[in-house]
């Protein structure tokens, strides 16, 4: 599968429009290779093309040459004469589908002005198709997995020696980049103590790491635009009985969730594998968020792994099971793993260690 074949994807699920003018970036990025912070596609029945402003023409032509994609590029000087580009190529066309989840309504006031075909609201249509990601998307998250797992062994040792949550994150994303991550994946969370860990997004502070704590460490690299994601949870020096308790609870439940991931399956089972166990312990209330969600082009896209969703898991589906426990006075608990649904249940990409809350023991020479 390559990237110029994903139009034709998209084409086969477009239903109620002869065209998709497509203007959410990270799908016209998918579609087309193309990076730019402006640009729209237009999915014709046997054409496509890209509008840009001038600062990406150049660029455009690059990146989709180098995706093999076959598109027009239209290249317009301003606002109004990009909108030119888009309503000349429509004009052939009695409907012209819009993506009604990205286009504001000003735009949208835009296009009824400039088209004269009729705008018919889509939703969903290439978010649907970019679940499935091809043997090359699977090797970039798994590469980002990779850097993630590395930088992640490379910094626990060190959590015992007294350092912040911000020099911690501030490591983290250092190596990830000198090991050829483009980025982190998201703001990396490093969250210790009975307040920050107990907020399933903390952002790093000045706190220091201390014996007794929990400490949360969210950590993705970012790579060919893909993102990882994964989270260990860690007890600086020797735990407590709650402490090991919660742990071994959580890791049951996320290792049930990682086990009963099957193509078939709906989302809210998957979540309520989790949910369940935890539950049944007498923490649900303390598992305040999703069991998961789709990681790929973005950090958090379909299927979204909870108890409201109705998606189905489909082969090739990449997502998380993250399930945890959060509670101000304790701090928290949150393993997550990144898989990819196969025929046959899935594969983890993400490799950290996880038997164990406790770190390493110092050296004692
Ligand atoms: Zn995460
Ligand atoms: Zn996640």
């Amino acid at each position: 599968m390559t990237v110029a074949q994903r139009v034709q994807r998209v084409r086969a699920r477009l239903s109620g429009a002869d065209v998709l003018l497509v203007s959410d970036l990270t799908n016209v990025r998918w579609l087309t290779g193309f990076t730019g912070s402006n640009g729209w596609v237009v999915i014709g029945p046997d054409s496509m093309t890209l509008v840009t402003d001038g600062r990406y023409g150049q660029q455009a032509a690059a990146q989709l040459a180098a995706a093999g994609v076959e598109a027009d590029v239209l290249v317009g000087a301003t606002g109004a004469a990009t909108l030119e580009h888009i309503a000349a190529t429509c004009a052939p066309f009695a409907t012209v589908g819009f993506e009604a989840t990205s286009v504001t309504y000003a735009q949208h006031g835009q296009y009824r002005a400039a088209l004269t075909a009729t705008l018919v609201p889509t939703s969903g249509v290439v978010e649907a198709e970019r679940r499935i990601k091809d043997s090359d998307e699977i090797e970039s998250i798994a590469r980002a997995c990779r850097i993630a797992d590395a930088v992640l062994a490379e910094v626990v040792p060190s959590l015992g020696d007294g350092l912040t949550e911000a020099q911690v994150r501030n490591r983290l994303e250092l190596r990830m980049r000198e090991l050829g991550a483009s980025g982190p994946s998201y703001d990396t969370i490093v969250a210790t103590g009975p307040i920050n860990a107990a907020l399933p997004h903390h952002r790093p502070t000045d706190t220091l790491i201390e014996p007794g704590h929990t400490v949360i460490i969210d950590v993705g690299a970012l790579v060919d635009g893909y993102h990882s994601d994964m989270t260990r949870t860690f007890v600086v020096g020797a735990p407590t009985a709650l402490q090991t308790k919660l742990y071994e609870l959580v890791l049951t439940a996320q290792r049930a969730g990682v086990a009963a991931v099957a193509a078939g399956m709906s989302v809210k089972e998957l979540d309520g594998v989790c949910r369940g166990i935890i539950a049944d312990a007498g923490y649900g209330d303390w598992f305040t968020h999703g069991t998961g969600h789709g990681v790929g082009l973005l950090i958090h896209e379909d299927p979204f792994v909870n108890r409201a969703g109705d998606a189905i898991l489909q082969v090739g589906d990449v997502v998380t099971v993250e399930p945890g426990v959060y509670r101000e006075g304790f701090g928290g608990v949150r393993v997550e793993d990144l898989v990819v649904v196969t025929s046959d249940g899935c594969r983890v990409l993400t490799a950290s260690p996880k038997d164990s809350p406790c770190l390493p023991s110092p050296p004692t020479t």
